[in-house]
């Protein structure tokens, strides 16, 4: 079983996409990364629906109040 899946994320900070292999194993853990365009730290943490199997990202990007 592949339990790997391809995601299209955004970057909460200057919108790039970017794409990423996410294990679903890893549900529920948070995922730090860093955004290829800006070179911000992108934290962000994975839901995965055990029925579905669609995998929800929510960001954290709570350590500066840009607005
Ligand atoms: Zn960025």
């Amino acid at each position: 079983m592949n339990n790997y899946t391809n995601q299209n994320i955004q970057c909460p900070n200057c919108h790039h996409s970017i794409d990423m292999v996410i294990d679903q194993k890893q549900s529920n853990k948070k995922i730090y990364d860093d955004c290829p365009s800006c070179h911000r730290a992108i934290e962000f943490s994975m839901e995965v629906n055990p029925n579905t199997r669609k995998v929800h990202l929510s960001f954290n990007n709570d350590e500066d109040g840009l607005f």
